[in-house]
């Protein structure tokens, strides 16, 4: 092993599994190296701006970046998993038309630094709390603000300090992507760090897509599910999974679940029902739950997967399509979306 792979598997645990800033206190590095380190870096995450937590456990942080802006990130606790969900970007250009975040614009991406900055301040902040040393973040969503896909030059970085065993030590399986669609940056992933993937589909059609998710008009439905399929491979264990928003009376009628069936008989698929988290200025609606039951059974009855999300950190604006952070000089949404 060389001198810098060497020096590089003494450093990442002080970081990221004990969360040690100041590079003075890590001993076994020498301290003509601690010092040469500490004129040239510093260990500094994001600055926590504001805490807010829900009846059901769930935490929302507004963290603070060096330029002003500020994020997003969400700590929900299950029985058999804790979860964090991370923003990939300031804002987001995706525009989708039930979603509070892209009422914010978009500002820029996140650095890989900025990205892991969210594990690194959640995890060691949630250990600080408990007094103890154990591991308290199981799995990683990137499903806060932002597109992952349109980030993934600082993503892919960020997913492999997530994954090693220097850094957090999370198997793939334990880090999912979420993305609206980006289907040249899906295969992109696949060679990059091919953890478990999420699609934001809402709709089982072209037309009704487009409108809601208006990448679609760039990516439609039929390439994003060749991507999907891809994606999976030749790999039996491993399922995408398809999120879909319940809008009343948009995207929730049974012929809707008939179509969404048959459209993903060809991909090996997971559906979460998201029930849609409103937001101030929206125009959508929650289905009802009895129509979110019968949307699932008919999924359920054509031999797909299917489950109800549960809400959670709805009271702290945290639950999914709820974040917002604060986002500076928006520009315009300028994401390369052309309407063919
Ligand atoms: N841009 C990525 C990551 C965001 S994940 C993506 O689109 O997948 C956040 C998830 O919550 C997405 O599936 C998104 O479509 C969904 N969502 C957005 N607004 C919502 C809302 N108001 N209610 C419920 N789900 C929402």
């Amino acid at each position: 092993m060389g001198e810098r792979a060497f020096r590089v598997e003494q450093i990442l645990p002080w970081l990221h599994q004990r969360g040690t800033t100041d590079f003075a206190a890590m001993t076994n590095i020498g301290k003509a190296l601690a010092a040469r380190l500490a004129e040239c870096a510093t260990v500094a995450a994001p600055e926590m701006a504001s805490e807010q937590r829900s009846e059901d456990g769930t935490r929302k942080w507004v963290l603070r970046l060096a330029d002003g802006n500020a994020i997003e990130t969400v700590f929900i606790p299950e029985a058999e998993r804790n979860t964090l969900c991370i923003s990939s970007q300031v804002g987001c250009a995706l525009d989708c038309a039930f979603c509070a975040t892209a009422r914010q614009g978009f500002n820029r991406n996140l650095t890989a630094a900025e990205i892991v900055g969210q594990v690194w301040f959640a995890e060691h902040r949630l250990r600080a709390e408990r007094n103890a040393p154990d591991r308290v973040i199981s799995n990683v969503v990137f499903m806060g603000m932002g597109e992952p896909l349109l980030n993934l030059k600082e993503v892919g970085p960020a997913i492999r300090i997530l994954l090693d065993d220097l850094g957090y030590g999370l198997s793939r399986r334990r880090v999912t992507v979420s993305t609206a669609g980006v289907v040249p940056a899906i295969d992109r992933l696949k060679e990059a760090a091919p953890v478990s993937l999420a699609v934001s589909l809402h709709a089982p059609d072209d037309g009704l897509r487009d409108r809601l998710v208006p990448l679609n008009r760039k990516y439609p439905i039929a390439e994003l599910l060749a991507a999907c399929r891809r994606y999976v491979g030749t790999d039996a264990r491993r399922r995408v999974t398809f999120e879909y928003a319940m809008l009343a009376g948009v995207n929730d009628a049974p012929e809707q679940a008939r179509a969404l069936a048959r459209l993903l008989r060809t991909v090996p698929a997971k559906v979460n029902l998201i029930p849609f988290n409103p937001f101030p200025g929206t125009s959508f609606e929650r289905s009802a739950d009895a129509v979110i039951d019968a949307f699932r059974d008919i999924l359920l009855a054509s031999g797909l997967v299917a489950v109800t999300r549960r809400t959670r950190g709805d009271s702290i604006r945290a639950a999914c399509g709820q974040l917002a952070g604060v986002v500076k000089e928006r520009s315009r949404r300028v994401v390369p979306i052309h309407a063919s």
